[in-house]
């Protein structure tokens, strides 16, 4: 039988989220059932409450940063028992036979299924996500979260920390490597320990004088104020590895000219509106990229899980009541969070 769950949801692009009663399908032979425990704040869920990328359906839950105890599985489920600590992120299912699929990158399928806003294989219902006090997912999107990680700090990682891990991996990140993380929020702070912890130099460029401090304490070995020209000017042409998580539209150009030869810049932020540059003088110059990347596939989404747990990699977060989404959601736009919201999700009433 479908069952009938607590959410939190937006009804349209400016109405405040609200309490309501969404339906979960019944738990098939490769489903495992999540009571939710905590949900991350990802600035994605505020874009697409919105709709600030027109493509929103309403009711809209959002959450795809989720970690919860199984409470029952399908027959045929072989990775999780009931009482499993375990994760989902922003994918629910893919199509399991395209060429990216069966290379276990699953975020570039064309038939992915998004946590929140998708199309439910089987019911044809829309996808909910993690606001909610439960959810069924397939196995195979269901990850475990390793012993020694503290759950509550281990649901950021299930979209912010996916989303830096794998194109620091992708690029080369390590020893050796001068590393810069543009934009000092919930993604960008995950980039600044994960490129730490992987042995890179690592450079921050923020807006916000008051994270200078805060940005070597997460590992950074210097922060630049990125609207003070001079600061900027004096690391030209010296990163091999720049990756851009601002939430809102800006010049590009001022880092590409920071990128040594060869070097490349990847966006993972994904603001509505589209970016300035790149010029293309600065890309052939220096024979430089400018890339893009979305999330991480699932056994990526694990490999990065283990890696947090044996390198003490998790984030900064500020617990939150469900209640109080939609004041998080506007703190966030003044960039004043340090540095991911969760939710608390016995909160949910
Ligand atoms: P966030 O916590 O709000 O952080 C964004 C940061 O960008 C802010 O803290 C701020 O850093 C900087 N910023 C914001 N507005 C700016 C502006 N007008 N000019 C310059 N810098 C600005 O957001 P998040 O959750 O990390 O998400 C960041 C972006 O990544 C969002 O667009 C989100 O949708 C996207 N995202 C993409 C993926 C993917 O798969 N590629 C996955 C998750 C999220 P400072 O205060 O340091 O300047
Ligand atoms: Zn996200
Ligand atoms: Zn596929």
């Amino acid at each position: 039988m479908p069952s009938s769950v607590a959410a939190f949801a937006a009804a349209a692009a400016d109405t405040p989220l609200a309490p309501l009663a969404i339906e979960r399908r019944e738990v098939g032979p490769q489903d495992v059932a999540i009571d939710i425990l905590w949900c991350g704040v990802c600035h994605s869920d505020l874009h697409y409450a919105r709709n600030e990328w027109g493509r929103t359906v309403y009711p809209a839950v959002p959450g795809h940063e989720i970690v919860g105890r199984v409470r029952e599985v399908g027959s045929g489920v072989k990775r999780h028992k009931p009482g499993d600590l375990v994760g989902v992120g922003c994918m629910v299912d893919s199509c399991r036979t395209c060429e990216p699929c069966t290379e276990g990158e699953e975020q570039f399928c064309a038939h992915q299924i998004g946590t929140y806003g998708g199309v439910e294989k089987g019911t044809q219902r829309q996808t909910f996500g993690g606001y909610s006090r439960s959810v069924v997912v397939d196995e195979h999107f269901v990850l475990r979260i390793p012993a020694g990680l503290d759950p509550a700090k281990a649901a950021p990682l299930l979209c912010a920390g996916i989303t830096t891990y794998s194109p620091l991996r992708h690029w080369g990140v390590g020893p050796g490597k001068k590393v810069g993380v543009v934009g000092l929020g919930g993604l960008g702070h995950m980039g600044v320990k994960l490129a730490h912890a992987m042995g890179a130099e690592v450079v921050v460029f923020t807006t916000s004088p008051s994270k200078f401090e805060e940005a070597r304490k997460l590992g950074a070995d210097s922060a630049i104020l990125s609207t003070d020209p001079a600061q900027m000017k004096a690391h030209n042409n010296s990163f091999h590895f720049i990756l851009n998580t601002v939430s809102a539209a800006h010049n590009l150009d001022h880092y590409v000219r920071l990128l040594r030869r060869n070097g490349t810049m990847c966006l993972v932020g994904a603001p509505a509106e589209p970016h300035k540059g790149p010029g293309a003088w600065l890309l052939l110059g220096g024979r430089r990229s400018v890339a893009g990347s979305p999330i991480g596939g699932i056994r990526e989404t694990q490999e990065m899980l283990d890696f947090c747990a044996e390198h003490d990699v998790t984030p900064e977060t500020e617990v939150i009541a469900m209640g109080d989404i939609n004041a998080a959601y506007e703190r966030m736009l003044r960039n004043d969070v340090r540095y991911r919201f969760v939710i608390d999700m016995s909160t949910l009433g």
